[in-house]
């Protein structure tokens, strides 16, 4: 990554890569008339829906909503950022991309990171060179032999040992003439209190290297291989490490959790490598940390459901059920894989094989489920517990989108709670209606959450911009960066999303030219206003990664944000014609004020 890529390049990248060659790469297609047609690879179906238009260089999914151009479907198959997928069709089509010029700083740190990406590699060399082929990495081969693993699975993982020395790695690694700075600011080695020099973070320990998307080592975790503590370090965050935003094995799990539709997600590195070997190759684990919102994020680019599998333990159960949070506001199904009590999927699998494995998987139960079944355990007290609990319950309930859902699980509480079904829903009605009854949300505050995803750049009090409401704003982007939802805007119409005459306007403008996107910018300056198209050029500027995601998911929030600023916008007209009508020296008329309540 050097820069940032022309709006023409775009242009010559997309008409000179065949669409129906890239797809083939992922999909078998058949000709049927003008266009080609295989099974989608986005969702799982029997009979093809997926068709490829070559002259429109064009993909659509009347199954499951897809469609777009040839970057579009590089960014989905791959999971990459649209700049990536760019870069990746150019290289194919030959086409060299002569890309902005960074600022001094802006290429500081590029130079940064490339070098980071180097440092990391050599330490991954190295320590699978210690492991496959050293004399004294026969204590690592040793361990991992003990624990059912061979070569084979040394070698696609790319697994290493460090030894249990002080300096191997920081000599080794100068050696080769990384600079000892870089290393540093990735852990591998740390600076001595005293005496001078830097000692290896990793000692005595196998090491599993952690990639990014796109194949390259971004950290590591390294386990110790007796009894030692800490049974895990995994390297600190840095410039190309964020341990937020990265799952151990996604880079391999990638294509078989398309194709599933699901990733199994685990605790550990050994449960990873456990199941992906016994034949479940859709399988990612967490290394440690509690699963955030962009892991969740990441993961729907991909599946449709998770299904949750951590230590059968207390702890493991509290860090289901943050997941099971963090799913939930990125509107992913989870489910629960169970195992008898003392199992690891790694020492399950082992004992008992990978059908009996098989046959949990297809046992596995909604994790609302376990949740209630945990909350409720807890409080076999008096009837004030059952009711606290009750209400833990129903604050998860209302997170569900499906109110089909929430009907179910709140009869399978009233029944194993005892507690009447008519008060558990108005309970729930009330739980939900608790952002909208906030004071001051007709005050500038934007009622929580403002977008389910992705993140909306900016703090969420900023003061509306002159033009459009925010929502509005979020909309507007995805017309200029995200194909699949400019096509299923325009497919359902601008007055679904749009409110103010000046984002309509601008929409209707982006809409009409989706011939060519690098006439945006003149278009934009020589059709509107100085003041609206100062406001959407910086728009144009934004990261697509920001809005790439679940077509209709990234709709569905627009949507659900759009009616809330409309409401509020509707809520403060009426309150102001309000207030008029009190300062004139009337009290409002009934009708107004009636309004005002309907609206709440
Ligand atoms: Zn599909």
């Amino acid at each position: 990554m050097t820069g940032q890529i022309g709006e023409s390049k775009i242009n010559e990248v997309r008409e000179r890569t065949d669409i129906i060659e890239l797809v083939s790469q992922y999909v078998t297609l058949k000709r049927s008339g003008a266009n080609h047609t295989g099974l989608c690879p986005f969702h799982s179906e029997k009979s093809p829906s997926f068709s490829v238009h070559a002259g429109r260089q064009f993909y659509h999914c009347f199954g499951c909503g897809v469609g777009g151009d040839v970057f579009s479907f590089l960014m989905k198959i791959e999971g990459l950022a649209f700049p990536d997928a760019v870069r990746r069709l150019a290289e194919r089509a030959g086409i060299e991309l002569e890309e902005r010029q960074l600022s001094p700083q802006e290429e500081r740190r590029r130079q940064q990171r490339e070098r980071l990406y180097r440092v990391n590699e050599l330490a991954a060399d190295y320590f699978h060179q210690t492991l496959m082929e050293q004399p004294v990495g026969e204590v690592g081969r040793q361990y991992l032999k003990q624990r059912g693993y061979g070569r084979k699975a040394a070698g696609e993982y790319r697994l290493g040992y460090a030894l249990e020395e002080w300096e191997a790695l920081g000599r080794t690694l100068q050696q080769q003439g990384a600079n000892v700075e870089d290393a540093r600011t990735l852990g591998l080695i740390r600076p001595r209190e005293q005496g001078g020099g830097d000692y290896d973070l990793f000692r005595g320990r196998l090491m599993f290297p952690i990639y990014d998307l796109s194949g390259r080592v971004v950290a590591f975790g390294g386990r110790v291989l007796g009894d030692g503590k800490p049974k895990y370090i995994n390297s600190p965050e840095s410039p190309i490490y964020h341990k937020g935003r990265v799952l151990f094995g996604l880079y391999q799990a990638r294509q078989a959790m398309r194709q599933s539709g699901e990733v199994i997600l685990v605790e550990g590195y050994f449960d990873q490598l456990a199941l992906y070997r016994a034949g479940f190759p859709q399988v990612v684990a967490t290394c440690g940390t509690a699963l955030t919102g962009e892991h969740a994020r990441l993961l729907k680019r991909y599946v449709q459901r998770v299904l949750l599998l951590f230590d059968q333990d207390a702890a493991g159960r509290q860090a289901t059920f943050k997941a099971m949070v963090a799913l939930q506001e990125e509107g992913v199904p989870a489910q629960v894989i169970e195992l008898p009590s003392g199992e690891d999927p790694d020492s399950f699998v082992q004992s008992q094989g990978a059908e009996a494995f098989k046959l949990r998987l297809q046992q596995a139960r909604p994790v609302m489920d376990l949740f209630m079944e945990d909350v409720l355990a807890g409080a076999d007290g008096g009837i004030e517990q059952k009711v606290q609990a009750a209400k833990v319950v129903i604050e998860r309930v209302a997170g569900l989108t499906n109110s089909m859902e929430q009907d179910l699980y709140l009869k399978d509480l009233a029944r194993r709670s005892g507690i009447d079904l008519e008060l558990l829903k108005q309970t729930l009605a009330e739980t939900l209606q608790q952002p909208v009854q906030q004071p001051d949300d007709y005050r500038g505050t934007p009622p929580e959450p403002f977008f389910p995803q992705p993140d909306f750049p900016g703090p969420p009090v900023a003061p509306l911009k002159p033009g459009w409401s925010r929502p509005e704003e979020m909309v507007l982007c995805l017309l200029l960066h995200n194909e699949d939802a400019r096509q299923q805007i325009s497919a359902a119409g601008l007055q679904d999303y749009f409110f103010t005459p000046a984002a309509f306007k601008v929409a209707e403008l982006l809409l009409r030219e989706t011939a060519a996107p690098e006439t945006f910018k003149d278009l934009i300056v020589a059709k509107l206003d100085p003041d609206l198209s100062g406001l959407v050029i910086p728009l144009m500027h934004k990261d697509p990664e920001q809005f790439a995601g679940e077509v209709e998911a990234l709709l569905r929030g627009c949507k659900a944000s759009l009616q809330r600023e409309l409401k509020k916008k509707q809520r403060e007209e009426t309150l102001n014609k309000i207030r008029q009508a009190e300062q004139a020296g009337h009290l409002g008329p009934e009708d107004l004020v009636g309004q005002f309540k309907n609206l709440k």
